[in-house]
């Protein structure tokens, strides 16, 4: 009996034990094991396989589908193993997957297509799979999804769909546009008077019908247009639906594009994407969402690092996401998308310093203070901000350390009504002008009594304040650089 059973082991170690599809027990194998695709039918495979679906069997582990396979059920609401089995060209076409799905270690040999109406309500895994031909998502992914280790050969795209939901209410206008052309146009000879009026009159009956239909159909789409109207008026949501590919994790580490500038993430979801260790360099990014953390976007292993306890995890997983930074950002920047390329710098930057001990984090690393001073410089603001706070930090020691009398004697000349209100201002504005002078290397007027405490503070002050401005060139530099 065992001989005449296909002798296809599953990874659990379980033999298939179908009947063998041919007689000469060469491959010893089913039909749906049949390496020699040349002798078996197509017609064959399909009718025996929408038999297993019927059955709901979805251990399909090892089939060897035939060429321009067609999956086009409706749903499928069984869990599907497909491990390890072999597709040639294949379309997924309005099929709703209500289970898990596996398909670890399969190899798609030509194109595959899974269509805008296709879904995966639970979990689905691609791991290990190896998709050699051109490849293209459209479709769903409600549960979480890994595609950890795959390799794409060819171009690979994702891409999510934009729904219109517009309605113009036009369709039922020329539904009923030439009804009455039927009429005869001529008359035989033998037609007697009473005849003719009776056409004429069936002839002016139709015309009226069609008149009132006409009048109704246009009052109906009329109204309907009007409604509409006045309901986006009122609720005004966006009428184009995107669908995203994505609506959960997706785990897509140690993924190998052979063909990088073939492939395209086009209104995907990558806000629950782990991507570390995966090259993304030459891949096309077209409205892409990311996650984000106080305004910045981020990828979502920095959400999973800083959530995790436990700091061996942190310690081994910080390089990885630096890395993924470092090749994220020179992507992004090749994609022209700055604004997120500088967020992700940011990214690879924080990486840098976490992974520092506590002091060497907060105090003594060049990142810290790069950090502290412009925002590892992409932020021309807080560059700012820190040299006017050293402007004001000058004029206050100064005005702590002189000698009081000598400042204010000085200040006199500028003032001539020395009114409480008027002296206040000038030696603050004195005091102000003086230390920007200083931050700026600038020759200060030698109206303020040298000491050796005033001498150091000067000194200090003329080494931070070039520094700082430095920083606001190279902050601003590239703002203007990349817009
Ligand atoms: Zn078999």
């Amino acid at each position: 009996m065992t001989e005449l059973a296909c002798s296809y082991t599953h990874v659990d170690g379980t033999k298939c034990n179908r009947t063998l599809f041919t007689s000469d027990h060469v491959t010893k194998t089913c039909l749906f094991h049949q390496p020699i695709d040349s002798m078996r039918k197509s017609e064959q495979f399909e009718k025996e396989f929408n038999q297993l679906v019927q059955e709901k069997d979805g251990n399909w582990e090892g089939f060897i589908f035939p060429e321009d396979f067609k999956i086009n059920y409706s749903s499928i609401a069984f869990s599907i193993n497909c491990r390890n089995a072999v597709f040639q060209d294949i379309l997924i076409v309005k099929t709703v997957f209500q289970e898990s799905v596996d398909f670890s270690g399969i190899v798609f040999e030509g194109s595959l297509l899974f269509d805008s109406a296709t879904k995966f309500q639970k979990n689905i895994t691609f791991h290990n799979a190896r998709f050699i031909g051109k490849t293209m998502f459209r479709c769903l992914f409600k549960g979480s999804v890994n595609f950890n280790s795959t390799i794409f050969s060819d171009s690979a795209i994702f891409s999510g769909t934009q729904h219109c939901n517009l309605n113009i209410g036009c369709d039922t206008v020329f539904l009923n546009s030439s009804i009455s052309e039927n009429v005869v146009k001529s008359y035989p000879a033998d037609i007697t008077s009473w005849e003719i009026i009776k056409i004429l009159h069936e002839k002016l009956i139709l015309r009226i019908n069609h008149y009132f239909k006409s009048i109704k159909n246009f009052i109906i789409t009329t109204v309907t247009f009007t409604f509409e109207k006045v309901k986006t008026k009122i609720f005004p949501e966006n009428p184009y639906e995107i669908r995203r590919v994505f609506n959960h994790e997706v785990h897509f580490q140690s993924v190998e594009f052979e063909k990088p500038d073939r492939v395209k993430f086009q209104m995907v979801d990558l806000s629950r994407a782990h991507i570390t260790m995966t090259m993304f360099r030459g891949v096309s990014f077209v409205d892409v969402v990311w996650n984000k953390y106080h305004s910045r976007k981020i990828i979502y292993d920095e959400v999973v690092i800083n959530e995790s306890t436990d700091k061996n995890f942190k310690k081994n997983r910080l390089p990885h996401l630096a890395e993924a930074y470092r090749n994220l950002r020179v992507t992004l920047e090749d994609n022209k998308d700055y604004s997120t390329a500088s967020d992700f710098y940011i990214g690879e930057m924080e990486a840098a310093r976490t992974q520092k001990s506590f002091l060497g984090k907060y105090l003594f690393s060049i990142e810290a203070w790069y950090n502290y001073l412009s925002k590892y410089g992409t932020s021309p603001l807080r560059a700012i901000f820190i040299l006017s706070t050293l402007i004001l930090c000058h004029s206050f020691i100064t005005w702590l350390i002189i000698p009081h009398g000598s400042f204010v004697l000085q200040q006199m000349r500028y003032c001539i009504n020395s009114s409480e209100l008027m002296y206040l201002i000038n030696t603050i504005c004195g005091l102000l002008h003086n230390s920007l002078k200083v931050i700026t290397i600038q020759k200060f007027e030698p109206f303020i009594s040298y000491s050796a405490g005033l001498n150091l503070l000067n000194t200090i002050f003329r080494v931070l304040g070039p520094i700082q401005i430095a920083l606001i060139v190279l902050a601003l530099r590239g703002k203007v650089k990349r817009h």
